[in-house]
């Protein structure tokens, strides 16, 4: 009520932002406005470039410019065995533990019947053809230790059934009710290297 009304939408828009209350946004607001119209550009312009070029990979679901990732590009990595993971932030998350070296599969989620996500919200059925397509050997399924991931898990395994593929899950270290995202480099790389077959 008290502000102009551009830096009053300016605020809203911020504070749609994960972790941004009205507080933290009316200070980012103030900053943005001081900066001048130079920075503000070169602000606009890195969103601007982020909606216009970044999409999902073709094949992973990851962050990419362009058809493919980075990773699902890249001829350094294992083609043969495929993290299955939530959000690209766990993706992140695993590059930082730095024990792997096989490629990824992005799920966008986890089933969840509060929140009414189903596997057809998921990019489940793009994980069984990379699976019949892509020579994969071995699928670990890196979804939260929680009801709904351990559910997600179970419904992955079950729709791989019946193809040559071993899957597996991380068997200890990940404390009940953590993602993945927010684990660390330690805990994450110990979890992925003892893992049994689902
Ligand atoms: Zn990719």
């Amino acid at each position: 009520v008290f502000l102009p009304e551009a830096l009053q939408s300016l605020v809203i828009e911020l504070q749609k932002l994960p972790g941004v209350g009205e507080k933290t946004a009316l200070r980012f607001a103030f900053n943005l406005q001081q900066r001048g119209t130079e920075a503000l550009m070169a602000l606009v312009k890195a969103l601007m470039d982020v909606a216009e070029r970044v999409r999902p990979c073709s094949r992973c679901g990851f962050f990419a410019e362009g058809e493919l990732c980075r990773f699902c590009s890249s001829p350094e990595r294992d083609r043969t065995i495929l993290s299955v993971v939530e959000t690209p932030a766990d993706v992140l998350a695993i590059e930082r533990a730095m024990d792997f070296k096989g490629l990824y599969h992005v799920l966008g989620g986890v089933i969840s019947a509060l929140r009414r996500i189903g596997p057809e919200n998921l990019r489940v059925s793009e994980l069984v053809n990379r699976v019949k397509n892509e020579g994969i050997k071995e699928v670990i399924i890196i979804t939260s230790a929680s009801a709904e991931g351990e559910t997600t898990a179970l419904y992955i395994k079950k729709a791989l059934e019946g193809l040559d593929v071993k899957v597996t899950r991380p068997a200890t270290g990940i404390p009940m009710g953590s993602s993945i995202e927010f684990l660390d480099a330690l805990t994450l790389s110990r979890a992925l290297r003892a893992r049994i077959e689902l």
